[in-house]
């Protein structure tokens, strides 16, 4: 359940294409409802473009404890459980991850 998919993922779920200090969140699809690093490792690995979950119902996974967090507790901008503090570039691909 709790699993990170990516391409070249390390143990806190850094992908390829985002893998600075920070970015340790991954991201649940609607379609398939996995967690993903990125969305362009979703949209790599499957015939689909990754689905924005509604924002209230929605699913993100700190991959430093592997706990599961609400939209609201992700956005505080650490996580609440390890502490780990969360990427704030994110924000920019808001659209893409998250719907109203
Ligand atoms: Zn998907
Ligand atoms: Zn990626
Ligand atoms: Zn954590």
């Amino acid at each position: 359940m709790n699993k990170i998919y990516g391409i070249k993922l390390d143990e806190q779920g850094r992908c390829i294409h985002y893998h600075t200090e920070n970015d340790i969140v991954a991201l649940m699809c609607a379609q398939c409802q996995c967690f993903y690093a990125c969305y362009k490792c979703h949209d790599e690995m499957n015939d689909h473009q990754f689905k924005p979950m509604p924002i209230d119902s929605t699913k993100v996974l700190c991959g430093n404890c592997k706990h599961v967090l609400s939209y609201q507790q992700y956005q505080k901008g650490s996580c609440p459980f390890c502490k780990h503090a969360f990427n704030p570039r994110c924000k920019l691909h808001k659209e893409i991850y998250f719907r109203k």
